[in-house]
């Protein structure tokens, strides 16, 4: 359960998962179903100000992939700085 594999081509990082997750997309290749959440590297996160936070990575909520903060929106009401869900799920989420 969760991600299954993942391929990178440059800056985008395509992820599939074997449940589907919020924001992702269904595909089929082969006999298999995935589903597909696709990010661009080059995207982070731009910040007014330095992060008081310390913690270099985070576990995403959604995608359950562990990533760097530069891709979680800061928020103020968490207790480490960071949305639960990193940016791409945030992003892909609120289309
Ligand atoms: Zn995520």
């Amino acid at each position: 359960m969760g991600l299954v594999k993942t391929i990178k081509n440059g800056n985008k990082m395509m992820n599939l998962f074997n449940t589907p997750i919020l924001g992702s997309e269904k595909v089929k290749m082969g006999n298999s179903v995935f589903y597909m959440m696709v990010e661009d590297l080059s995207l982070k996160v731009n910040r007014h100000r330095t992060n008081d936070s310390i913690i270099p990575t985070k576990v995403c909520g959604n995608c359950g992939i562990k990533k760097s903060v530069d891709y979680f929106y800061s928020d103020s009401y968490s207790n480490d700085g960071y949305h639960l869900r990193c940016k791409c799920c945030n992003d892909k989420i609120n289309k």
